[in-house]
C-alpha cells in the first residue's frame, strides 16, 4: 500500500551551495548528508514540519542526476511515496501494467529500500517507492 508522500526529491548543480540556500529558506539545518555510490549521487535531507526535503547532487558523470541536470537544468525531480511493503507494491504495479526502473528494490539513502517508476508510466512523474529498513 502507498501510504503518504514520504519526501521530495530536488536536483541541484552544487549540494553545498543548495545547502545554505535551504538552510536560509527553512531556517533549519540540513540533518543528513548521505552519498549512494551506485546511482552517483550525494544528498542532504531536510526536514520541513512533517515533510521532508531531499537535495541531490550528482557525484558522477553520467549519473541519473547528472543526465537530469544536463537536460532539464537543477529543480524538481522526483516525488517519493511510503510503502507499508515495497515488494509487494513493486509487484502490483508491474502486474497493473507499470514500467518500473527498478523490478527489485535497491538499497537508497536514508536508511530506505527504493525503487523508481519509470517517468513514462506516470505522466512524466519521476515516482520513487520508498520503505523504511527494519532495524
Ligand atoms: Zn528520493
Amino acid at each position: 500500500m502507498i501510504k503518504k508522500i514520504e519526501h521530495l526529491g530536488i536536483a541541484v548543480k552544487d549540494l553545498n551551495v543548495s545547502i545554505q540556500l535551504y538552510e536560509k529558506l527553512f531556517q533549519s539545518e540540513c540533518y543528513k548528508i548521505e552519498s549512494v555510490e551506485s546511482e552517483g549521487v550525494k544528498t542532504a535531507f531536510f526536514q520541513v514540519g512533517e515533510s521532508k526535503i531531499e537535495l541531490l547532487e550528482a557525484s558522477k558523470q553520467g549519473s541519473p542526476i547528472a543526465k537530469f541536470i544536463e537536460k532539464k537544468g537543477p529543480g524538481f525531480h522526483h516525488v517519493a511515496f511510503e510503502t507499508t511493503d515495497i515488494d509487494i507494491e513493486i509487484e502490483r504495479l508491474i502486474n497493473e501494467g507499470f514500467e518500473l526502473i527498478h523490478l527489485t528494490p535497491k538499497d537508497g539513502a536514508d536508511n530506505k529500500r527504493i525503487a523508481f517508476l519509470h517517468p513514462k508510466a506516470v505522466d512524466g512523474l519521476l515516482l520513487e517507492l520508498c520503505q523504511e529498513k527494519s532495524t
